[in-house]
């Protein structure tokens, strides 16, 4: 049997609805256990079918699902999006069941780097490719919809990377004073290495924390992942946040055979980086955007994988048995757990707080105010055209506000298909409202 094919054997854990990676059609998918391995079958009467893993050993699907303590809440406000199109048309419609918690605003589509792995698949700059940036007026209005939408949710600047921006600063300003008060930077921390006084300038406009790019601790990791030595580079973006007292979380972007060995070298690191280092965040690698070659199932790390590499990498430290799903999303997105970090290199596991995803930035300033030793691991499993759930998406709490102002899963905004076509054709509009 050819690798992501479906084949016979194994036992069904359900049903739900996924796309064909090659034509994007929706179809139907079943979850099947095989030796405590769970694929995703399904098959397109065009493109045949296709078998991708979506969990790997222990703790096992079925446990994992039993340990989620769930509440849905539908949105505030709902999208005039129709509901059931899922996930065409995506969108906070009435059949989504969590409320937004997160709305990353993609502010530019360029980038300063050119990664071979980059899954909003930005480019060079200048490159006549790229849509123009929205203005900061246009950013105005797009956080003007957000508060329509129910709150000032947690803004995470992203890209492309928004450093390029030489308005950052005043767009970080404008942001905080329409009443949002967490903004987190993603970057790839080139420019808070290059420039001293920029992790300054942020923090007094009111950034909250950097989420820095951070694959592994070597070049030859960095080299595969980002195209370029990198390692002195985040190091110093990293010292200029210490020095500004900016909060720093650290996004690997786990890919087995790259970097999966460095699970314990990068939390070692970012422990020694603690208090401005306060939590990693682990990205199993997903295929949408830019990636080199079609995925195989070789080529993915699922989240019980990385718990036990956490623990086997760290001696136990770190133990597997820590982590739980994250209390908003799909108990199969996300796990996290939070630590205290002792004064001589101990590390105590705390109970996490009923309703407080420690990670995520849901109550981001008692988060950064209070608990400076504490010291969270998280990660994140984003969904591509192979491994598509669509029960993963109606309970989706990070959002991209795309260009026509809806808030869509960000899963479902990057969704790219084999041929590279894109889901969220809205994007190939030009930001026009
Ligand atoms: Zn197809």
């Amino acid at each position: 049997m050819r690798e992501n094919s479906s084949g016979e054997g194994g036992r069904t854990l359900g049903t739900t609805g996924s796309l064909c990676p090659v034509c994007l059609r929706r179809i139907a998918a079943e979850r099947v256990i095989e030796d405590n391995v769970v694929y995703l079958c399904k098959s397109c009467p065009e493109h045949g079918p296709f078998k991708t893993v979506i969990w790997r050993g222990l703790p096992s699907y079925q446990a994992w699902g039993k340990a989620a303590g769930h509440l849905s809440a539908s949105p505030a406000a709902c999208s005039a999006a129709a509901a059931g199109q899922c996930p065409f048309n995506c969108a906070l419609c009435a059949g989504h069941l969590e409320q937004a918690g997160t709305v990353e605003l993609e502010v530019t589509e360029r980038c300063n780097l050119a990664c071979p792995v980059c899954c909003s698949a930005a480019g060079p700059d200048p490159s006549p490719h790229l849509n123009p940036d929205p203005s900061l007026a246009q950013i105005d209005a797009w956080c003007r919809t957000l508060l329509a939408a129910g709150r000032a949710f947690a803004i995470h600047l992203s890209g492309g990377e928004p450093t390029v921006r030489h308005d950052l600063p005043e767009m970080i300003q404008r942001i905080r004073a329409l009443g949002f008060n967490y903004i987190q930077l993603n970057t790839n921390g080139v420019r808070l290495a290059l420039e001293k006084e920029y992790a300054s300038e942020l923090k007094e406009a009111g950034l909250s924390a950097v989420a820095l790019q951070f694959d592994g601790v070597t070049e030859e990791v960095f080299e595969a992942i980002r195209g370029r030595h990198l390692l002195e580079t985040k190091l110093t973006a990293i010292q200029n946040c210490a020095e500004q007292q900016l909060d720093v979380v650290l996004v690997p972007t786990l890919i087995p055979g790259v970097n999966t060995g460095q699970i314990g070298d990068i939390l070692r690191t970012a422990t020694a980086l603690s208090p401005t280092v306060r939590a990693v965040h682990f990205q199993p690698i997903s295929y949408s955007g830019r990636y080199p070659g079609l995925p195989q199932n070789a080529d993915r790390i699922t989240l019980p994988e990385i718990m036990q590499l956490i623990e086997q990498q760290t001696a136990g430290q770190f133990a597997a048995a820590s982590f739980r799903p994250a209390s908003a999303e799909n108990p199969y997105c996300a796990f996290h757990a939070r630590f205290w970090l002792q004064p001589g290199g101990g590390v105590i596991t705390t109970a996490r707080p009923a309703n407080l995803a420690c990670c995520r930035p849901a109550n981001p300033d008692a988060f950064s105010s209070h608990q400076k030793q504490a010291f969270c691991i998280s990660a994140m499993a984003f969904q591509d055209a192979w491994n598509l759930d669509l029960d993963h998406l109606d309970h989706c709490a990070l959002h991209v506000l795309s260009p026509n102002r809806e808030l869509v899963p960000l899963c479902a905004y990057r969704l790219t298909s084999a041929r590279g076509q894109r889901l969220a054709r809205a994007l190939d509009n030009a930001h026009t409202t």
